[in-house]
């Protein structure tokens, strides 16, 4: 791959620093801008029966969790005595098979073998079988939480005793694999020097955890790559050796560029406030063409109204097609889609099983900034 040498200087560092993300929208678009809190911690706990975590079961309208105490209290019980009901009519055997309880918590209870499920027999991607009344979290210590889970901020370096090879700007992509109770899993990360092209990273990363798979179709990483980068001792180790690694070349200061990287910066669990992140400048340009067709619209429709030729819009109806996607209105924002109109390159050109190379990405992602500041003003 040729990666073109953007040259440095303080020109286009200022038009690159125009780019970057106000802090007050950081949260807005994806970026954690804080260490979790210690209840935010708690949250990842997950219950041992469904395995999602409490922070996905919060959102949910009742209450999920089992009652601290054995049996909730009967809400006014006893206070008066309503009037006994009326005995209901005997159903008829032949009526309806009582419907199933209705569980708070599905699962399978069994596990799978050979791709079925050894509670039903049911193939593995089945709707649970079982269930139970509550969740149950599983009853993990704080610190192990905090461990796994805690954000880290970029160090902030006084003086000359920081790393010595800081690097002005960075593109950066990474890629995740699934661990086995759900969780996204950092198993590579790439990084190279915005302005020289310097590969500075190309690394597998060797999960904190037990994974359950490395999402090769589109991470394109395969268990192969994973025990070579073992054996050849290239592998980072887990989140704590990538970012110790790129923390090498990054400093607060440090522009860190990325597409979606606010996803890449969560693989990572890192808080970073210096970034530039191409989709989010896209949606930008995306929602602005929209509101001005939008207001263009409104204004010649009005005027059609005040000469009295306004004519009804013909209501488009819909019709969903079974087994085929929705097309999403407006273009496209991926990478992808982006690097062909924008830059006018073919990327991820896999057949679907190989996946990305985050290589080819993050040059990818950096030369649409590129594109962005050579532009500037004309989208
Ligand atoms: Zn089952
Ligand atoms: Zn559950």
């Amino acid at each position: 791959m040729k990666i073109v040498r953007i040259p440095l200087s303080d020109d286009y560092l200022k038009q690159l620093q125009v780019l970057v993300e106000p802090k007050e929208n950081l949260r807005q678009h994806g970026f954690a801008t804080k260490p979790l809190t210690d209840e935010e911690l708690l949250l990842k706990r997950r219950c041992l029966g469904c395995g999602k975590s409490l922070s996905q079961l919060k959102g949910r309208q009742r209450p999920n969790v089992a009652p601290a105490t054995e049996a909730p209290a009967v809400k006014d019980a006893g206070a008066y005595s309503a009037p006994a009901p009326a005995a209901t009519p005997q159903v008829p055997k032949s009526a309806k098979p009582a419907p199933a309880p209705q569980f708070k918590c599905k699962f399978h209870p069994g596990e799978v073998s050979y791709k079925y499920w050894t509670c039903c027999n049911q193939h593995c991607t089945a709707d649970p079988c079982s269930g139970a009344h509550f969740h149950d979290p599983q009853d993990e210590p704080l610190s192990d939480l905090s461990e796994r889970y805690q954000l880290h901020c970029t160090p902030i370096v006084i003086g000359r005793h920081g790393p010595q090879d800081v690097r002005a700007a960075v593109a950066l992509d990474c890629e995740m694999g699934t661990a086995e109770n759900g969780d996204s899993e950092l198993i590579k990360i790439t990084a190279i020097d915005y302005f020289t092209g310097e590969i500075l990273l190309d690394n597998i990363v060797e999960p904190d955890v037990q994974l359950r798979h490395l999402n090769t179709r589109y991470s394109g990483v395969t268990w192969a790559h994973m025990r070579a980068a073992q054996r050849n001792r290239t592998a980072l180790k887990g989140t704590e050796g990538a970012r110790s690694a790129l923390w090498k070349f990054v400093d607060d200061q440090t522009v860190v560029i990325g597409h979606g990287v606010s996803s890449d910066l969560r693989a990572l669990k890192w808080i970073h406030e210096q970034v530039v992140d191409s989709m989010v400048i896209e949606t930008k340009i995306k929602k602005q063409k929209e509101d001005k067709e939008k207001q263009a619209k409104m204004e010649l429709d009005a005027k059609a109204k005040a000469e009295g030729n306004y004519v009804e819009p013909e209501k488009v109806i819909e019709v969903a097609v079974p087994g085929q996607k929705k097309k999403r209105k407006g273009g496209d924002l991926s990478l992808k889609g982006l690097a062909d109109t924008r830059l006018g390159r073919k990327i991820q050109l896999g057949d679907g099983k190989t996946g990305h190379d985050s290589l080819e990405d993050a040059v990818a992602a950096r030369d649409l900034v590129h594109w962005h500041i050579v532009n500037a003003g004309t989208e």
